[in-house]
């Protein structure tokens, strides 16, 4: 499994967004996807986000589903 090294924007190139404009959902559902037996990668994912596994470029194969209900939106966040 290769990864990259990661660079970050300069703080003043990211966006201006205040906290109280985010719209978490109140309700998600998650997918957990496996990848081919080569690639082993597996991780849970946010349904109807990309299937495409971030290190192959495969479609990953989707195996079990669950839901979740916004509980609390943490103070520290930024
Ligand atoms: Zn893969």
């Amino acid at each position: 499994m290769k990864e990259e090294k990661a660079t970050s924007w300069k703080l003043n190139e990211y966006p201006k967004i205040e906290k109280e404009d985010i719209d978490f959902p109140e309700e998600i559902n998650l997918v957990y996807a496996v990848c081919g037996q080569s690639c082993s990668l597996q991780e849970i994912i946010v349904q109807g986000s990309t299937e495409i596994c971030q290190y192959c470029n495969k479609r990953m194969k989707l195996i079990g589903k669950a839901s979740y209900t916004l509980d609390k939106i943490w103070e520290d966040n930024k």
